[in-house]
């Protein structure tokens, strides 16, 4: 690109730092997700499945051959009292056995979670299986998604939502918690394995006191633009961000389709430059 087109603002340099895939409880694969970012336009997009990272291999072999820069990432879930709280890692040595080892017992962690999930269901009288959930997750990282649709394909509600609202929701019946993973120990185990801690959709939680406490443990930026941020809570995190000389960061969220139904890759997007910080920060702790 030459000087003169970004002198227009006509190629805005876009990218999506915030999207799931198969192999957590996304419904596009890591190569759909790339193919449609190339289509968008967009110069890089994140993969950053929950406590997953096998799609980012895919995803980056094939932004190699379409030209789409591809980010590793992962979503982690921390609990501050008793709020799931998620946190974004960039770039960690995702090829260390170390790290490998560590997603791999989150991933054991949220199939034993289904399982307790689908025997609170039956004791409400669903008539649903652990396998059944299995079948609908494929060897993805298990999550309250494929136990929705379980629970659609069994009849037991009409729609995703509605298995949310009746059964799975933080208040639902049958919801169970996830491990209890510190966000000081989440910020740790990024840094340690040279990876970008950022806190993910920091509006969703309705209390900032759970912000202010991932700002304590040490993270390096905030997700300010996300699907679920209206223009206040934009500013809002932009301020905590500068205030706290945090990163900022955003994207869409895109589970294919799946969540909300509604929203979609591209969505939410940041200029490159965002990136570029995050890669910066990146490179030095790696020495
Ligand atoms: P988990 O990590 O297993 O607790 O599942 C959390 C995931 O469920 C989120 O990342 C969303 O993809 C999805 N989710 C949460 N709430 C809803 C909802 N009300 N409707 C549909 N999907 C939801
Ligand atoms: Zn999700
Ligand atoms: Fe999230
Ligand atoms: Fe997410």
């Amino acid at each position: 690109m030459s000087d003169s087109e970004l002198d227009t603002g006509q190629s805005a340099l876009l990218v999506d730092l915030h999207c799931h895939t198969t192999f957590s409880d996304g419904l596009l694969t890591p190569e759909q997700v790339v193919s449609r970012a190339r289509e968008l336009g967009l110069v890089a997009v994140g993969i950053t499945d929950h406590d997953a990272i096998d799609g980012i291999e895919k995803a980056a072999s094939c932004g190699r051959s379409l030209g789409v820069e591809v980010v590793p990432g992962v979503e982690m879930s921390c609990n501050v009292n008793g709020v799931d709280l998620h946190m974004l890692g960039y770039y960690l040595d995702f090829r260390s056995s170390d790290v490998q080892e560590f997603f791999a017992g989150l991933r054991h962690h949220r199939s034993e979670r289904a399982r307790l999930m689908v025997e609170k269901m039956r004791e409400l009288g669903v008539r649903v299986s652990f396998d059944d959930v299995r079948a609908v997750a494929r060897g993805a990282a298990v999550g309250r998604p494929h136990v929705a649709q379980t629970l659609v394909n069994a009849g037991a509600v009409r729609s995703v939502e509605e298995a949310f609202r009746r059964y799975i929701g933080y208040d639902g019946p049958a919801y169970v918690p996830k491990k209890k993973l510190e966000p000081r120990e989440a910020v740790e185990f990024t840094r340690r394995h040279g990876g970008v801690a950022v806190i993910a959709h920091p509006g969703t939680y309705h209390q900032d006191d759970v912000v202010y406490a991932a700002i304590a443990a040490g993270v390096d930026g905030i997700e300010v633009w996300h699907p679920d941020h209206n223009e206040r809570a934009v500013a809002r995190y932009e301020e905590i961000a500068q205030k706290n000389g945090l990163l900022t960061s955003g994207g869409s969220d895109c589970h294919g389709g799946r969540k909300n139904g509604k929203v979609f890759l591209g969505e939410v997007t940041v200029p490159y430059e965002c990136l570029a910080r995050i890669k910066r920060l990146a490179k030095e702790r790696r020495g």
